[in-house]
């Protein structure tokens, strides 16, 4: 019967391409790290002097950690220690003592009573709201959060009430109406003093952390006030935050710990590069997950290896990777100053660093990433749907292992096509 299909599909993947919205793939060749070795059928990835190797400005790469020897070595003792894997969910004969040491280890690094690993965030994401809210219950979720905590909000069935990004009187508003409904028995705010008597239906805020976009923070302790007035629980995916925000790297949530609920995180950035995720917060939410989740009752535990090398990260990064964080910090310092002072707009808040360079139109933003990458730099030009028509824009994603060098270079190509292109003056 295929042949009734291969026309459609073939139409589907030529409106991807009439649309501009085609991928075309590029291979790494070796490790993934600052300078990279890239390979594309269709593109020739060598810049213009012949050079083979690009400057890397596109990975979720914060602290360096994915080309780390030492992770490495770790993820082998892993091996070593608890074989291959699994081959088993977790609640049947999937459960290693890694796995309890590891989730012990995330509550204690991030001040939680408790914590449960998946083998992602977007597993942990979807694993969540469906099994925590049901029909009659309320989701506030921010307009620009990631794609995984969409399809996790898609799988429940709770009323579904979508925010202005960092808005907090849009929130405000929605939370108010959604008191108000028949279902909450209840309405409007929370009546004050300890341990009242209430039963509205069971609402919940959820928001990234860091924008992935923007590289903007979302406004966590206001979230929570927000809760607090109105008996909301908050979750908060700190994929791009954990490990990179705050003084001790905690996040976006770091200090307002005992007032969120949920926080969702990945190994997969900052925290090691690799992969696995986690789900950290309230006991009780904790034990529902392990009874009723879905990604984790029916898919395979998180390898050991990478649950050994998460636990290395984390048990040594007060005294360790604390300092990438710092360098982090600085390198996000010394890109977006060299970047403003040659006249261009810069996006986010300047904490984070995502720093997007914005150029609004589509066009432009594809064409310089081209040239910048011909010049031996690569990054990403971001346009419609994944930014608002009109933003298009450059982002550009700062290293910790990043050198001053490469931040010259890039800096320098940034100037060359930009005058080029008329951007800059
Ligand atoms: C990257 C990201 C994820 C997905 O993390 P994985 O562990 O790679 O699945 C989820 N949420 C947010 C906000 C992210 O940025």
């Amino acid at each position: 019967m295929y042949k009734n299909y291969k026309q459609q599909f073939q139409g589907e993947l030529k409106e991807i391409k009439d649309g501009g919205m085609w991928k075309d793939v590029g291979v790494l060749e070796g490790k993934q790290g600052s300078e990279i070795l890239i390979k594309n059928d269709k593109i020739d990835m060598t810049d213009k002097n012949g050079g083979q190797k690009l400057l890397n400005f596109c990975a979720n790469n914060y602290l360096g950690l994915a080309s780390s020897e030492e992770l490495a070595k770790a993820a082998k003792e892993g091996v070593d220690k608890y074989g291959f894997g699994e081959a088993s969910v977790r609640f049947i004969v999937g459960t290693s003592t890694i796995h309890k040491d590891l989730e012990k280890e995330i509550s204690k690094f991030f001040g939680t009573e408790d914590a449960i690993t998946y083998t992602s965030c977007f597993d942990a994401n979807t694993g969540l709201f469906e099994t925590i809210l049901k029909e009659g219950d309320a989701i506030f979720s921010d307009e620009l959060n990631h794609a995984s905590i969409i399809d996790g909000i898609r799988l429940c069935k709770a009323e579904r009430f979508r925010f202005k990004n960092s808005d907090m009187s849009d929130l405000e508003d929605q939370l108010k109406e959604a008191s108000l409904r028949p279902e909450n028995p209840h309405p409007g705010p929370l009546p004050k003093g300890e341990g009242v008597a209430y039963k509205p239906r069971r609402m919940l805020i959820a928001t990234d952390g860091v924008f992935s976009m923007d590289g903007i923070t979302a406004k966590v302790s206001e979230i929570c006030d927000l809760a607090e007035k109105y008996g909301a629980l908050v979750m908060v995916d700190d994929s791009h935050a954990s490990g990179v925000l705050g003084k001790t790297g905690r996040g976006s949530v770091e200090g307002l710990m005992d007032r969120v609920d949920i926080l969702t995180s990945t190994f997969g950035k900052a925290l090691g590069g690799a992969g696995g995720g986690f789900t950290a917060g309230r006991k009780e939410i904790i034990d529902v997950l392990h009874q009723r989740s879905r990604t984790t009752l029916f898919s395979n535990s998180l390898p050991p290896m990478i649950a050994n090398a998460a636990l290395f990260v984390l048990q040594n990064y007060d005294k360790k990777f604390n300092h990438n964080r710092e360098q982090l910090i600085e390198n996000t310092n010394y890109f977006r100053s060299a970047m403003e002072k040659l006249g261009f707009h810069l996006g986010g808040d300047g904490k984070h660093p995502i720093t997007p360079v914005m150029l609004m139109d589509e066009k432009i933003a594809v064409e310089m990433a081209g040239k910048l990458f011909k010049e031996g730099v690569y990054v990403r030009g971001f346009t419609y749907p994944v930014v608002p028509k009109g933003k298009a824009r450059i982002r550009v994603q700062i290293s910790a292992a990043h050198t001053n060098e490469h931040m010259d270079k890039t800096v320098r190509a940034f100037e060359q096509v930009g005058k080029e292109m008329a951007i800059i003056k």
